[in-house]
């Protein structure tokens, strides 16, 4: 597993020491105590086999490779884990689904709204439009991603 994920340019899962500063540093363990960054690494070394939390809650916001002490980079892991996942053939969570179609329809990843437009124009902001040349191409790369 170690192999695979390095295949997949995971950081070096062997440099953690467990202290945990990934873990309490992530954005979703805040919301979502069952994801942690920290046991999902030492899992794969015990174990040497796929963790059982979701790779897809991570928010990919890099605060835990900015505060790990041993640089072993948990995001890079966690991406990696999604790779596997995929090739393995294991379907995407239907939230990350719906998220994609969302995309699709507006390169968004919220549904325009006139409130939301509305809520700019409070805040002196520009109207929010569809690129339709941006959106086209925002399409072609997720078509071929396989969307
Ligand atoms: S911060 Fe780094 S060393 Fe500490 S538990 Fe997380 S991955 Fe391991
Ligand atoms: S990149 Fe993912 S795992 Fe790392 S702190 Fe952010 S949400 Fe948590």
């Amino acid at each position: 597993m170690i192999s695979r994920l390095r295949e997949k340019g995971a950081g070096d899962l062997l440099k953690c020491i467990q202290c945990g500063s990934c873990t309490s540093s992530c954005i979703v363990n805040t919301v979502y105590e069952s994801f942690n960054p920290r046991r999902i690494i030492g899992s794969i070394v015990r174990f040497n086999k796929l963790p059982e939390q979701d790779p897809w809650l991570c928010s990919s916001c890099s605060k835990c490779v900015e505060r790990c002490p041993q640089r072993v980079n948990p995001m890079s892991i966690i991406m990696a884990l999604r790779m596997i996942n995929y090739e393995d053939g294991n379907a995407f969570p239907s939230r990350v689904v719906e998220f994609v179609e969302q995309i699709k329809k507006s390169g968004l990843i919220f549904p325009l709204s006139k409130e939301s437009n509305e809520k700019r124009r409070l805040l002196g902001l520009s109207e929010l439009k569809i690129d339709e040349e941006g959106l086209n191409e925002v399409r072609k790369i997720l078509s071929e991603a396989g969307f």
